[in-house]
């Protein structure tokens, strides 16, 4: 697979950064996830001349000038968010990380300390499965962190979740990825995999329009 020059879609939507979903007034779970890559992504599609809308949970970032922001919390309102923009847009980089556990209820009063608090999760609705099947001619691109047997867990998702393409990635104690510094993804669409070791996400966020564009010209076709 080669990564060609091709036109970008003109309006692009990216999502970014954790959900968080509160467990008592004071308390939350979420995840380790900064938004480094959607904002790169949203700045570079920017400059290349796209319309951009990027939905973001709680982040330490400062919303890139010139574009749509939509600020998030939870995975409802990513998923109302979402409803609302997808239908508008052309491609869609679904770089949040989506929590994928719910609490099954949240205490209206703090938790006060004790012994032992069991706290039960349910499974979270899996937003870009749901999108992604009604796409028509849109892209969408999906991410993916494991922290083992990365490629064919990744391939699995590309194809349950109906994505035209994937960016897998991986943690372990040598490959941080959150955040910024170097990366090493692997892209995986329908013609097979590319690897990449890029020496930041600004980088990575300009090789995956480029890809974007490729996959938006195979559809046409
Ligand atoms: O969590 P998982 O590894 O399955 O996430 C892969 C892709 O699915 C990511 O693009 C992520 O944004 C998306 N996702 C989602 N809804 C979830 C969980 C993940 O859209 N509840």
């Amino acid at each position: 697979m080669s990564l060609r020059k091709s036109k970008l879609p003109s309006r692009i939507l990216v999502t970014a950064g954790p959900t968080r979903e509160m467990l008592d007034p004071v308390r939350f779970i979420t995840n380790l996830s900064t938004g480094e890559m959607g904002y790169a992504l949203a700045r570079a599609a920017r400059r290349r001349g796209a319309r951009v809308t990027l939905i973001s949970g709680p982040t330490a970032l400062k919303p890139p000038r010139g574009i749509q922001f939509v600020s998030i919390t939870t995975v409802e309102d990513l998923r109302h968010a979402l409803q609302k923009h997808f239908f508008r847009n052309d491609l869609l980089f679904m770089a949040a990380a989506v929590g994928d556990f719910l609490p099954l209820r949240k205490a209206t009063k703090k938790i006060p300390r004790k012994r032992r608090w069991t706290v039960t999760f349910r499974q979270a609705p899996d937003l870009v499965a749901t999108v992604a099947k009604q796409k028509g001619k849109r892209i969408v691109i999906g991410f993916s962190l494991e922290t083992g047997n990365w490629m064919e867990r990744s391939r699995r998702k590309w194809r349950r979740k109906h994505l035209d393409g994937i960016v897998a990635n991986y943690y372990s104690a040598g490959h941080d990825p959150f955040g910024r510094g170097r990366i090493h993804v692997v892209l995986i669409d329908a013609r097979g995999t590319r690897r990449l070791r890029l020496g930041s996400k600004g980088k990575l966020a300009e090789a995956l329009l480029d890809w974007a564009s490729e996959l938006r010209e195979r559809a046409k076709n």
